[in-house]
């Protein structure tokens, strides 16, 4: 089948590449020229594990190409994705901007019986606009059906995410472009993934209704964590109990600095928007917003306390990526921390794997003390306090007695709980974690930790 996909992000660029390995032939098709000039010459425009093989195959293949012109891939396709961003708007409410653009740009080279697929996340509504457009501009009247296919993807794990999905949600009104898709995706069903088929705006929802309850896990999570502090309980073997109760499920019940990444913030926003504007208020959602808020203001404050007074501060942030294995830096809780950090007069020294050149763009103009180092261990020489925002592997394993003999002070927060509290505390750290106090504490006194169940 062939097949374009308009924007070459995160959504776009995994889509393109695993259709075309589904053995479709795919033209991937982004209006930054740059982008396309380098996905030319083999390079990738971020950091996707697994996604540069995947391409360099595809491309060796002759099923993948890329364009900045639209309307030659268009004019031949059966099936044509959008993938473009959705950004939230200055009030939280959705940036259609790019998608309404990308779709008068496509809509005079659909083919009939073609069918224009959304990717992107946008609200309940939106494919009926989309289809309304359609209708004004599609040459002579042709008969092009409209769907919505959301993408659930986790950066990081985007190319298993795309082979391998929980389910696969497909909304439209029409039923050919229903069976065109599910041949599109007929590599997914010899491995039985769930198919979905709806209207389109349920399918529209169940993208908002599904971030925004992993949002809500996480912001609950967190306030549990915080409680625990408090209350000498710990937050892991909590979460673990919890996680066992096959109602509730174990994931996405870590505690840590609070959620971040380009969807749950701009999705949560969306949909509590979404719901304000339509006179049915999201309140789970609105508060999962400002308790992730909350989050990060908490763990900036126990930073700051843990300094106290001293002179010339110095704080190592590892990690700048939102999370592990991905380049992307938008709303990461590592950027907010470092720049809070450095208009308290806190000088900041910091080491991604992957993301500094994304972190060094996001944080640009915001202040001179921001400064990259080589590795986890430059960054934390001298310093004050390390502070670990992302949980990449390297990063576990750090020698903690080296870490604490090329600090000023030993002062390790770990947001996450990746490190061992006694282990930290053995070695005379002041360990600062989330939730696990009472861990942190018992280790210190040497006192034996209540085990986990195992
Ligand atoms: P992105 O910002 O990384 O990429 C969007 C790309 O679209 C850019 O390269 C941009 O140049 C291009 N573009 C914009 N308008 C265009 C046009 N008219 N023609 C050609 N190219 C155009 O976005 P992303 O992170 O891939 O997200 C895309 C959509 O998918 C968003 O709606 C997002 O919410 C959703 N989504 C993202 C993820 C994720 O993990 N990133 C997961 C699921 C869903």
């Amino acid at each position: 089948m062939n097949v374009t996909v308009i924007g070459t992000g995160y959504v776009g660029l995994v889509t393109g590449a695993c259709l075309a390995d589904f053995g479709h032939d795919v033209v991937c098709v982004d209006r930054a020229v740059e982008r396309i000039a380098a996905l030319e010459t083999g390079t990738l425009p971020f950091y996707e594990p697994g996604l540069l093989e995947l391409v360099s195959k595809n491309v060796a293949a002759r099923r993948l190409s890329f364009s900045t012109d639209a309307a030659p891939a268009v004019s031949r396709s059966s099936v044509v994705f959008l993938a473009v961003g959705t950004p939230a708007a200055a009030d939280g409410s959705v940036d259609l901007r790019q998608l309404m653009n990308a779709v008068a740009d496509v809509a005079p080279h659909l083919p009939a019986e073609s069918v224009l697929v959304t990717k992107s996340t946008v609200p309940v509504g939106t494919g009926a606009r989309v289809e309304q457009l359609i209708a004004r501009l599609a040459l002579g009247g042709r008969a092009v059906d409209v769907a919505s296919n959301p993408e659930f993807l986790r950066e990081g794990s985007a190319v298993g995410d795309f082979m391998r999905p929980d389910r696969v949600v497909i909304g439209t009104r029409c039923a050919r472009a229903a069976a065109l898709l599910r041949e599109l995706y007929r590599p997914l069903y010899l491995i039985e993934t769930p198919i979905v088929e709806t209207t389109i705006e349920t399918a529209e929802m169940i993208k908002y209704a599904s971030n925004a309850f992993l949002a809500v896990k996480i912001g609950f999570v967190n306030e549990i964590a915080n409680l625990c502090d408090e209350v000498e309980a710990d937050v892991h073997v909590v979460a673990k109990a919890m996680g066992l109760d096959k109602r509730i499920g174990a994931k996405f019940l870590h505690p840590g600095p609070g959620y971040g990444g380009s969807c749950f913030p701009k999705d949560t926003r969306a949909l509590a928007a979404i719901g304000n504007a339509t006179g049915v208020p999201q309140r789970i959602v609105e508060t999962a917003i400002a308790v992730n808020a909350q989050q990060q203001e908490r763990l900036l404050e126990k930073i700051l306390s843990a300094l106290g007074v001293v002179c010339a501060p110095r704080v190592a942030v590892l990690g700048l990526a939102f999370k592990p294995n991905t380049s992307d830096v938008r709303e990461s809780p590592a950027i907010f921390i470092c720049r809070r950090l450095m208009r308290a007069g806190v000088a900041v020294r910091a080491f991604d794997p992957v993301a500094d050149d994304e972190a060094a763009a996001a944080l640009a103009g915001d202040d001179a003390r921001f400064v990259h180092a080589a590795s986890a261990y430059q960054a934390l020489d001298g310093a004050d306090a390390v502070v670990i925002m992302t949980e990449w592997n390297e990063f576990r394993s750090l020698d903690l007695a080296r870490v604490r003999d090329m600090m000023r002070r030993p002062i390790l927060v770990d947001p996450r709980n990746i490190l061992n509290p006694a282990a930290a505390a053995a070695l005379g750290f002041t360990y600062i974690c989330t939730g696990r106090r009472t861990a942190a504490r018992a280790a210190a006194e040497r006192q034996p930790i209540p085990a986990l169940v195992s």
